[in-house]
């Protein structure tokens, strides 16, 4: 059997308090704790939001890893969303997969594909409480590639071919939606369908490699308005936490509405540290290391970070917009990266709030006025050159 973890929707109020508010307070346990094994990978995506490329020294050991397997367990964490880099590139890749699965510790894996043979997608096919979310970021080669490197379109294939052929069953196909592929996601959806796997759509944050190109890659205000509509009423769609400040256009999107940074999200880095989410590898944002006394659960639990992200929301210069019980504000990250204040409107506010702020600061200029925040790590490879998305042809429609 392989897991299916849930939609995180948030379920209107009932009689007794809304579900939301008790997950802005934090819970016992992270419902959604992505661990990044290795910041090996073996391509070098555009976007990537942990800037990984190198393995770093310091990365845990294989012993540490069932360490913290050990530690969920004991915490009742039902599932592990595990990443990295590309976690395959572990030589204990499988052990440490086993031996989560083998601590009902259910396993979740991003993967670019290119290590998923024959033999890996048998070897996966056989596991329980295993499921698999393969990247791409274009519906063909030709948009894929640019972002994601040359052959990486092709590796994530085969990959999807062999795990079909293994009868692995319904994996997932996950897409970080940019300005040239918003405009494929009925392709997108039909190549999900065509293999029975289900489409996964995040949001591109200004995380990592992500804060060099979120300026030429993000969509623009028409094409956001065009993904709201494709993505209202889609519950076969996964979203994740990803697109709730769109809910501010009208109806709620399904998902979880609210940044659940350091209340249900986390993340454990490939050296242990423990951050609020996977898209806030900053000093800022950081909260302790599982090597510390009190192992992760007393990073999770008693870390000053996190208590303070569990405050009541400062809505600041958004506390007079009519949306913002559906849009919250938006995302702690994409503020933070292209230099606004945690107050300020999302950068991507539909209602265009965030543009004057953005001009203000010089954010996306070639000027670059305004000093931007770097990520805590950059573990690019030198001499390995990033596909460069500024050449991708324009031949769909590019509105703003
Ligand atoms: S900072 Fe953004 S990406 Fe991170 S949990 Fe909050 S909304 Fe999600
Ligand atoms: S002003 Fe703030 S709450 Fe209103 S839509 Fe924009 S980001 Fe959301």
């Amino acid at each position: 059997m392989k897991i299916a973890p849930p939609q995180l929707t948030v379920q209107p109020p009932t009689a007794t308090r809304p579900l939301v508010e008790e997950f802005k307070e934090g819970l016992d346990a992270p419902i959604c704790l992505t661990w990044e094994l290795t910041y090996a990978c073996n391509l070098s995506c555009v976007h990537c939001l942990s800037s990984s490329g190198r393995r770093d020294p310091r990365e845990l050991s294989t012993e540490e890893c069932f360490a913290v397997v050990d530690e969920l367990q004991r915490l009742k964490v039902f599932y592990v969303n595990i990443g990295g880099g590309e976690p395959m590139l572990r030589s204990d890749f499988f052990p440490i997969v086993e031996y989560a699965i083998d601590h009902q510790v259910g396993v979740k894996f991003s993967t670019n594909g290119t290590f998923i043979d024959a033999d890996a997608a048998r070897r996966l096919a056989g596991m329980d409480y295993l499921d698999i979310q393969l990247s791409i970021d274009g519906a063909d080669a030709s948009v894929n590639d640019l972002v994601r490197g040359d052959g990486s379109f092709a590796a994530a294939r085969r990959a999807m071919d062999h795990l079909a052929d293994a009868e692995f069953g319904p994996f997932k196909i996950s897409l970080v939606v940019t300005r040239h592929n918003v405009e494929q996601l009925d392709e997108f959806k039909a190549l999900a369908d065509s293999y029975g796997a289900q489409l996964r759509v995040t949001r591109l944050r200004p995380s990592g490699r992500g804060a060099d190109t979120w300026h030429e890659l993000h969509p623009t205000q028409a094409q956001q308005r065009d993904l709201y509509h494709w993505l209202l009423g889609r519950d076969d769609v996964l979203t994740g936490d990803s697109f709730f400040h769109l809910s501010a256009l009208g109806d709620p999107l399904p998902g979880l509405n609210l940044c659940g940074a350091g209340r249900v999200v986390c993340l454990i880095d490939p050296v242990g540290d423990v951050y609020a989410c996977p898209f806030v590898i900053h000093d800022e944002f950081l909260a302790g290391n599982v090597r510390d006394p009190g192992g992760f659960t007393g990073v999770w639990r008693a870390s000053d970070l996190f208590s303070s992200l569990r405050e009541p929301d400062n809505p600041g210069a958004c506390a007079s917009c009519g949306s913002y019980d559906a849009c919250q504000g938006g995302c702690m990250a994409s503020k933070f990266f292209v230099g606004l204040e945690l107050t300020d409107p999302d950068p991507e506010c539909v209602h265009g709030h965030a543009e004057p702020l953005l001009a203000a600061i010089g954010a996306g200029t070639s000027s670059g006025a305004h000093e931007l925040p770097v990520p805590s790590a950059d573990h690019s490879r030198p001499g390995v050159p990033v596909p460069s998305p500024v050449t991708l042809k324009p031949t769909r429609r590019h509105t703003r």
